[in-house]
């Protein structure tokens, strides 16, 4: 990262063709713009990316392992899976990469708070994590509803020495911790950093998420090309705010030979069956009433629970690039339960979505191709959430 490399098409407005923009009241806009003159001082900054590099390699355990699924090749039949392990990062899961990066950046613009909205919680943790290794107070909006469904990651960011405010109004869902957060970065600008936790939002989040995460193609890149000599033939990754599949796509944009691959969950496919919409302040595929409003989702990975979806993917699907699939809930649990038992890999369940499309497109390549998954995250959050489901079954 001395010098980034990563592929994104973003203006500098950051729109992605009609998509992203930034479409907030002008009070936050001037914060915004701030922030994206910082990142583009920053982004090439050999002592930033020196640090960053540090903190990657010693604090997160990168790189990762490009790891040859034999079993599981050889159950399925046809090309060969690689699993590009983000499961094994601190904390489980690539979020890391992503608020590693943005906790720098902020403290280079001179921050001395942080604040953040989280859903399911994962991102919370993920950002109480650094806030902790920085010494940074921190404050997560979480809707009320959410904390009561997620009560335990509420203790662990509590122990990470975050404060967290359960958000009462709307819905009290992560839409309405979004608005709160964004109240509170234009009161206090002068000292608070807002971190936001995937590849969506108003510019410059979408252009600033994507290259902190590219750091997983940038190292799987290098990986297959030492395992096979040549590309994969596909990138398979599934698709929430879309922070993990960007980073896993973002090397290969411009090799036209490999297939980009976002997997949603069918309960929640904002690509495959959403509308272009403004929403939170940037335009996308979304999942919209007539008036506009974010129809509520659900699918059995809360971490692909969003209603819209990064405005880079919805361009990487309008022009062709990109290809957007769905898979169900029940797919995703079989190859969950798949993945354990012939790899001895417990996969996130939202992973688990991108590993039951990769079985499907294996199958229909050739044995001296392959596909490299991205496995977002490991499943321990998820092993009492599939104890339910199978005994309720
Ligand atoms: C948060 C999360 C996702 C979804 O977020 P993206 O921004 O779409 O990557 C996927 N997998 C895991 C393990 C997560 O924690």
């Amino acid at each position: 990262m001395s010098k980034s490399t990563s592929t994104s098409v973003a203006t500098t407005a950051g729109k992605f063709g009609e998509f992203g923009g930034s479409y907030v009241p002008d009070e936050l806009q001037t914060v915004l713009e701030e922030i994206a003159q910082a990142f583009d001082k920053f982004k090439d900054d050999p002592e930033f990316n020196k640090e960053l590099r540090y903190y990657l390699k010693d604090y997160v355990g990168r790189e990762n392992p490009l790891t040859f699924a034999k079993n599981l090749t050889e159950q399925v039949g046809g090309a060969k899976i690689y699993l590009k392990r983000e499961d094994l990062n601190h904390t489980g899961a690539h979020k890391i990469n992503n608020t590693i990066g943005q906790i720098l950046l902020a403290k280079r613009m001179g921050a001395k708070r942080i604040i953040a909205e989280t859903g399911a919680g994962q991102h919370g943790v993920a950002t109480a994590t650094v806030a902790a290794l920085f010494g940074l107070p921190c404050t997560i909006y979480m809707g009320k509803y959410d904390t009561e469904r997620q009560a335990l990651n509420v203790f662990r960011m509590e122990l990470l020495g975050a404060k967290v405010v359960p958000v009462e109004k709307g819905q009290g869902r992560l839409k309405d911790a979004v608005d709160v957060a964004l109240e509170d970065l234009v009161q206090n600008h002068e000292t608070t950093f807002y971190l936001l936790g995937s590849a969506v939002g108003p510019h410059p989040y979408p252009t600033m998420v994507h290259h902190f995460q590219s750091i997983i193609s940038e190292e799987s890149k290098r990986q297959i090309l030492e395992k096979e000599g040549k590309l994969p033939a596909a990138v398979v990754a599934c698709v929430g705010g879309g922070s993990n599949a960007i980073g896993a796509f973002s090397h290969y944009i411009d090799e036209p030979s490999v297939r980009l691959v976002g997997v949603e969950p069918v309960e929640a496919a904002s690509i495959a069956e959403g509308v272009p919409a403004v929403i939170h302040g940037f335009k996308c595929y979304a999942l919209v009433d007539e008036n506009n409003v974010p129809k509520p989702t659900y699918s059995i990975a809360a971490g692909l629970d969003y209603p819209g979806v990064g405005p880079e993917h919805s361009y990487l699907k309008a022009s062709g690039r990109g290809e957007y699939v769905t898979v169900t809930g029940i797919e995703a649990l079989d190859a969950f339960l798949i993945l354990s038992k012939v790899e001895g890999i417990i996969p996130a369940l939202e992973s688990a979505h991108a590993v039951a499309y990769a079985m499907k497109l294996a199958k229909t390549l050739p044995q001296d191709e392959s596909i490299i998954v991205n496995l977002s995250g490991r499943g321990d959050k998820d092993v009492k959430q599939v104890y339910d489901m199978l005994n309720k079954e």
